[in-house]
């Protein structure tokens, strides 16, 4: 089949497609479809394709929002860490195990991965704020959970709008714990989608985890030739799990 062809049967692909939906959705998602080739320039700078675009309910592009990019997406992989939800429950409750990660360690010992921890703010925490609370919290989980790696505070959409300074609040504690406490704000009005979630978890990792204290010892881990280690898997429908297998099966041993 020559690349004519496929390109052509590609383009009929996207009107099948299109003609599923309503004509007003049809027309929505028409700009966001499209058939790539080496030689579109356009493709080389998104420029055809339109991404990054407020997310329309019901619709098939509907994704998180940024409190959910940062939570789930780049912080909920890093298990011996405790992810606090600050705000009401529910957007931790929403967002709750919905990511597959590959972990090992014993939950709630020293691995926390398929744990909900929420600030569970009420109505008064609204009015009068929460830092208090949020401090409170991260005291009675260091105390319950002390071998965690340290915690982050993800801030949920009420705590931008109130101005609850979560910065302040992990400062002192990081100070006071000696730990390593994350602030995140990454509300989730602050983008069009879980994409500036990431942005803001990602710039977080570099400001306090690089460099930060951790005990991780790795020095009692026996190296070979054949190692590897996978950096950023999405892992959206688990395929880190098998790309894990057909690497083992090829003779490398994934160590991360
Ligand atoms: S948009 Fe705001 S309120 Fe909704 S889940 Fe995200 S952080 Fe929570």
């Amino acid at each position: 089949m020559g690349p004519e062809t496929l390109e052509a049967k590609q383009k009929a692909a996207i009107e099948e497609i299109l003609k599923a939906y309503p004509q007003k959705a049809a027309k929505n998602r028409e700009k966001h479809l499209g058939v790539g080739s080496p030689n579109d320039e356009n493709q080389k700078t998104c420029g055809d394709v339109r991404s990054n675009k407020k997310t329309v309910p019901g619709v098939m592009s509907q994704r998180g929002c940024a409190y959910a990019g940062s939570k789930g997406v780049v912080w909920g992989p890093v298990k011996d860490m405790i992810h606090i939800s600050h705000g009401p429950i529910g957007c931790g409750q929403y967002s709750r195990a919905g990511r597959r990660n590959y972990y090992i360690g014993v939950t709630g010992v020293d691995t926390f991965v398929t744990m909900n921890f929420s600030t569970d703010f009420q109505e008064n925490n609204i009015v009068f704020g929460g830092d208090k609370k949020l401090g409170i919290a991260i005291d009675e989980i260091n105390n319950l959970f002390p071998l965690n790696n340290g915690i982050t505070v993800q801030s949920e959409c009420p705590i931008g709008l109130i101005g609850d300074d979560i910065g302040a609040v992990a400062k002192v504690k990081a100070k006071e714990l000696d730990k390593t406490i994350v602030p995140v704000n990454c509300e989730g009005f602050r983008g069009v989608s879980q994409s500036l979630g990431h942005h803001i978890a990602n710039d977080t990792v570099r400001d306090y985890v690089f460099d930060a204290k951790v005990n991780v010892n790795t020095s009692d881990v026996e190296t070979t030739e054949y190692d590897v280690a996978i950096i950023g898997d999405y892992n959206i429908g688990g395929d880190a799990w098998s790309s894990r297998i057909l690497l083992e099966e090829m003779g490398l041993r994934v160590v991360a």
